[in-house]
This record gives C-alpha cells, structure tokens and sequence, in this order.
C-alpha cells in the first residue's frame, strides 16, 4: 500500500471483478445497438478504459471535462472545460464517471447532456458516495458504494496525485491537512 494511504477500501482484484460484471450487464442491455460511452475527464480514464474493453456492443469514446472540486472540497460549481468532439442526437449514451458524491456535476451533465437529444441517456459510475447526495440523480450502474472517505487511486486524484493507483484507497489525514502537491 502507499504511504499516503491509511487504508485499501477496493482492492485490484476488487475493481476488476466489480468491472467485469459491469461490463456483462451493460454488454447485455445494449446488444446489438452502438453506444456512445462519454468519460468524464480526468477520474474516469482508468474506469473506463476497462469498463469499455468489457462491452461488447459496438461503442464509440468521446470526452467532457468538469470543474467543481478544488483540492478535497466541492465548490459547488460546475464549468466545461471540454465539450464532446461528436454529436450525440439520436444515440444510446452512457456518461461514464469515476465518483459520484453530491451529485451536483451529474446533475448538471445529465441537464446538459439531455438537450442534445440523445436516444437515451444513463449513468455509469464507479463510486457511489450516498451519503453527501445534494441533487438526486438516478444512476443506472454502480460499481461500487462506499461510505463518507476522501479516496484516490484508479483514476481518482488528491491535488493531482495518485491517479495511477491500481486500487482505491484513503487518504492520510495528515497529507489532505499538509496539502501535499507534486512539482
Ligand atoms: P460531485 O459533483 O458528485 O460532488 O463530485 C463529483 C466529482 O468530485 C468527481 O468526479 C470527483 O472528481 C470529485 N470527488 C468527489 N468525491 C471524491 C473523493 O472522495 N475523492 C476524489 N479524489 N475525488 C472526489
């Protein structure tokens, strides 16, 4: 384990079972149709890399880009900072995200995402925190429901770092508090 971590919440192996049940049940739900995954920059890379090569279904990747976090906190104010390449009028869409914690970036991608006329339009995501929920959103697939940790790993970041974990873990209280940063 890193030595940032105070504990291993999902293991590798962990992940990689959760993800190729994931991909069975989306696998079966969208046979024989094209799906558009749309990744959620930068915490869904990981997920979704995996998650798309688990599908079976003919699929296409485009990206968007938020802003609502800065550091541990929640600002709670969403931007675009990338918009998809692609069209998605008249597609089966699958917003794939790495965390969903107090809704409130699904929401407004699900509101954004919406009026462009999709065939359909469902949420994937990793990490289920319910417990800070502030907007309800209705999430089709989750991978996993954790409780009320700040965690990093497989995608998800403190500061920048950590991403490259192969696993999810929580952070040290102490590195949050010393605001740790890479240069
Ligand atoms: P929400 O808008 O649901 O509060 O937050 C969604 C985004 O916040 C996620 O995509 C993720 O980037 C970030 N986030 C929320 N909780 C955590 C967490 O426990 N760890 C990390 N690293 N990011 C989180």
């Amino acid at each position: 384990m890193h030595k940032d971590l105070q504990e291993v919440l999902i293991s590798t192996e962990e992940l990689s079972a959760g993800i190729e049940k994931l991909g069975e049940k989306i696998s079966a739900d969208y046979e024989g149709r094209c799906l558009t995954l749309v990744g959620v920059l930068k915490g869904s890379v990981f997920f979704l890399t995996d998650l798309a090569r688990r599908v079976t279904s003919d699929v296409r990747l485009d990206f968007m880009m938020l802003s609502s976090y800065s550091g541990e906190r929640s600002t709670g104010v969403v931007r675009i900072l990338l918009d998809l390449k692609e069209s998605i009028e008249g597609s089966d869409v699958l917003i794939v995200e790495d965390i969903v914690d107090s809704g409130l970036t699904m929401s407004y991608m699900l509101q954004n995402l919406g009026t462009r006329r999709p065939r359909s339009l469902e949420v994937c995501t990793l990490l289920d925190k319910p417990s800070r929920r502030r907007a309800e959103v209705p999430i089709k697939y989750t991978g996993f429901t954790i409780p009320d940790k700040f965690v990093v790993g497989y995608g998800l970041d403190y500061n920048g770092i950590y991403r490259n974990l192969p696993y999810v873990g929580v952070l040290k209280r102490e590195i949050i508090e010393g605001n740790k940063t890479c240069r």
